[in-house]
């Protein structure tokens, strides 16, 4: 960023300020844990629901910062030879101050915004135009109040393009958004139900978002979404460019013609013709193609361009974890190679403590502008305070600028010199992050390190977890502590994967069902607090050497944790207990609350963390009256056992369901679990879908009509067909009532039938009426295919679904 002074700050955004006011600032942090110290950076504290950044400031002073940002409401330690900015709100002030960095440039900026495929347009456009244009761009999907300006930090003198993404999920967030971009040439997406529940309608929506262009000069958009055509007409000062498929007499017309991988697409552009090929097919893909073309069209990019959507990058925009050879896991990062991607990475890797040790294998940084010593200082101290154990490096930047910092590296100046040493390496139970630039072809790594990759597998969003936790969140006051159930492998989507993304995002405990699932956490390097729901007999020993919390449910377990109690006297041991209100399945009778109290008594080294009970049927207003009757027996009892204790018991009975539908009841924490998982009692759009479960076709074979298809002949048919087989089957967790048509799967966007019966390890489809290959892609639940959809198939519940994918299915876990 260019320079300001710490006055300038305060001038520009009316705040006070103390210490020196001419002091330099060139870098500007809000997350702690990435900060870089050094006298010119500032750290803005901004006052979180969950995390205050006030709080981190006596840290950050240690480590070396002296200028802070802080909220005038919020208390902060002092010191003398500190400067600090003093505003009144300091989120706002921060984007007052972009708005002001913003308008020191006069270069053309694309603000994009739409329901979907923001990120895709702006990678894609980058792609295009990076070859004529020193471009910036949002870092990843940083679209909202605070990623907007945080994206705007990253202008710099030498850019000749912008490209800034724009996202709102309530009414009356654009303008602020539009104030900070001052967009010169809009794109318009598209419109569709995300975000819906602060809205009246897509009309509303449109006329919000719409905000975003209010002083462009250009908009492009389709206006075959007539919703967005008629809004776009009140924009008076913008030319509109307003492409169509439908409408030929539209000055930008466009035609196109699917094949098998690629779509050829011609763009009839005022009297011109121009035509490009893209590997992709679905119709999403080729309206942001169209998007994108018409945009570097009106931006005068050289006509080159068109030839660079030919090889446009497939899964560009993903971290992603899979378990590889040697108990090793293997975060692979082809996202791009800038210093705001690698850091996230890192961050990323730092989380894993299921393994001794965390390997970093970088190469050189392609993508970035910062002079290259600083580039790489910067990186060797993030290196450094991630907890990296071994430190890999290829290319002839990392040689130079990087090996200097790094005690232990290894370096070479080429992939193909690494893969040569592979064998001398040893990988073996340790984390290992891939991060590089494209060019160095990190997947020749990857497959060294990984399993074969074409297979089944459950592939989970790490982005759609973190949206759901934060979707729940938003119901619970700030002091309401938060249980998230991890049980059933968390419920079938994995162990210590998910358990590190929650414990990363501070939720308050964790819930497993056995005392097993909670060492194997434990194992795993979790530290957050561990409920064990249903401890069997004789695992005392076991959970409280492991640091668990056993839920008390019965005279017999109560016996088993007073009997320990009395051989262990040196420690004081938790415990909380369950009420039945009406579950009628674990817990304490109401009227069994005296007896066991005065038991409790006679333990005096147990602490009762907390009281809580379980509702049955939190999630359907038929049984609203005795969810009522539930929670006033809870309140009864929790009630009576807390009046014997002069410290705080917390406690809780609100589950997914409950939260949302009674969350006046939160007491002191609520126990998430379901809803983690995608699924919204009030409405399917809350929640994210986070798991695809995918396979291929291994074979395809062409047979007559009259012919039939798998075990006891019950696929028969009625004519000549193609049929594919795929390497699933019920022993996966496909279930077996999903045969003979009444389970459907999607291949290349067209949803086909499950034919015959499903077989242990292999499903037959009906592929007929496609142009399905071997190897094609085929998703069995999804986005596309909701296991809603398929619960409702098999007269089950989506717990059912999820939970039953085998743990032979390997889990790949994914961060856009
Ligand atoms: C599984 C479980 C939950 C979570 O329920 P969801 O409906 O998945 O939110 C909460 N409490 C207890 C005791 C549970 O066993």
């Amino acid at each position: 960023m260019i320079a300001y002074s710490i006055q300038d700050i305060a001038h520009i955004t009316q705040s006070s300020y103390s210490g020196n006011q001419s002091a330099p600032i060139t870098s500007i942090y809000i997350d702690s844990r990435t900060i870089i110290a050094n006298p010119t950076t500032l750290f803005i504290a901004l006052p979180g629901i969950k995390y205050n950044g006030h709080t981190f400031i006596e840290d950050l002073y240690q480590k070396g910062i002296r200028n802070f940002w802080v909220q005038n409401n919020e208390s902060y330690p002092i010191f003398d030879d500190a400067q600090y900015i003093i505003s009144h709100n300091v989120l706002q002030a921060f984007q007052k101050l972009m708005a002001h960095y913003r308008s020191q440039f006069c270069i053309p900026i694309v603000g994009i915004t739409g329901s979907n495929g923001k990120t895709i347009i702006k990678e894609w456009l980058y792609y295009i135009t990076k070859h004529t244009e020193s471009v910036v761009r949002s870092p990843r999907s940083y679209n909202s109040q605070i990623g907007v300006p945080l994206s705007l930090l990253l202008l710099d003198t030498h850019h000749t393009l912008g490209i800034f993404e724009a996202g709102i999920s309530e009414p009356n967030e654009m303008h602020n958004l539009q104030t900070m971009i001052q967009p010169t040439i809009g794109i318009f997406t598209n419109i569709g139900d995300a975000h819906q529940e602060h809205f009246t309608d897509n009309d509303q929506k449109v006329f919000e978002k719409m905000k975003l262009f209010s002083s462009v000069s250009k908009l492009v958009y389709c206006k075959d979404y007539d919703i967005i055509n008629k809004h776009a007409l009140n924009l008076s000062k913008a030319t509109l460019l307003a492409w169509s498929f439908k409408d030929t007499t539209s000055d930008i017309f466009v035609t196109y013609t699917l094949h098998k991988n690629k779509t050829n697409i011609s763009i009839h552009y005022f009297s011109q013709t121009h035509s490009f090929e893209i590997p992709y097919t679905e119709k999403a893909s080729i309206e942001n193609a169209i998007h994108c073309c018409v945009t570097a069209l009106t931006l005068n990019i050289p006509l080159p361009f068109l030839s660079y959507f030919n090889d446009i990058p497939q899964v560009a925009m993903r971290l992603e974890q899979k378990s590889g050879k040697n108990n090793c896991t293997i975060i692979n990062d082809s996202y791009n190679s800038d210093l705001q991607s690698v850091t996230v990475a890192l961050q990323f890797l730092s989380q894993q403590n299921q393994h001794p040790n965390k390997t970093l294998i970088i190469s050189d940084l392609k993508q970035t502008s910062t002079n290259k010593k600083e580039l790489y200082l910067h990186i060797a101290s993030l290196i450094a305070t991630h907890g990296v154990s071994k430190c890999i490096g290829i290319g002839t930047d990392v040689q130079t600028y990087l090996k200097p910092h790094i005690l232990h590296g290894i370096f070479y100046n080429k992939t193909n010199d690494f893969l040569a040493a592979y064998p001398t390496l040893h990988f073996n139970n340790e984390a290992i992050l891939l991060k590089a630039a494209r060019e160095f072809e990190f997947e020749k790594i990857a497959k060294k390190l990984e399993f074969q990759t074409h297979q089944t597998v459950l592939e989970i969003n790490l982005n759609a977890i973190i949206y759901n936790l934060q979707y729940f969140r938003s119901y619970l006051q700030a002091d309401t502590k938060i249980m998230v159930m991890v049980k059933a492998f968390s419920y079938g989507s994995g162990s210590y994967e998910i358990a590190n993304i929650l414990q990363n995002n501070k939720v308050d405990y964790l819930a497993v069902a056995f005392t097993d699932e909670g060492i194997e956490l434990r194992n795993a390097g979790i530290t957050v607090p561990i409920l064990v729901m249903n401890p069997e007999s004789g695992m005392m020993q076991q959970i409280f050497e492991h640091s668990l919390e056993p839920s008390i449910h019965n005279t017999a377990a109560l016996q088993e944790f007073a009997v320990y109690c009395e051989s262990h006297t040196e420690s004081i041991y938790p415990l909380h207990i369950k009420i039945d209100t009406g579950m009628a399945r674990y817990g304490f009778a109401p009227d069994q609350i005296p007896q066991l109290i005065e038991q409790l008594q006679t333990i005096p080294n147990s602490r009762i963390v907390s009281v809580f009970s379980h509702l049955v049927g939190s999630d359907d207003s038929a049984f609203d009256t005795y969810t009522e009757q539930q929670i006033s027996t809870f309140v009864q009892s929790s009630s009576l056992i807390c009046s014997y204790y002069s410290y705080p018991i917390m406690r809780h009975i609100l589950n997914s369901a409950g939260i949302e539908r009674f969350s006046s009841h939160q007491f002191e924490m609520v126990r998430l679990g379901i809803g983690l998982y995608g699924v919204s009692a009030q409405h399917e759009q809350n929640c994210m879908h986070i798991s695809t479960l995918k396979t291929f076709i291994s074979e395809i074979r062409t047979m007559p009509a009259g012919t039939t298809v798998g075990y006891s002949r019950k696929g028969s048919l009625q004519r000549p067909s193609k049929i594919g087989v795929l390497p699933i089957g019920y022993a996966d967790g496909l279930n077996r009532k999903l045969s003979n048509g009444v389970g459907t799967v999607i291949v290349n966007n067209t949803e086909v039938p499950i034919i015959g019966n499903i077989c242990m390890d292999a499903t037959m489809i009906d592929i007929t009426d496609t142009d399905a290959e071997i190897g094609d892609e085929v998703i069995l639940f999804g986005k596309e295919l909701p296991i809603t959809r398929m619960a409702e198939k098999l007269d089950t519940i989506p717990y059912e679904i999820i939970t039953s994918v085998s743990r032979r299915v390997k889990r790949l876990y994914y961060y856009e």
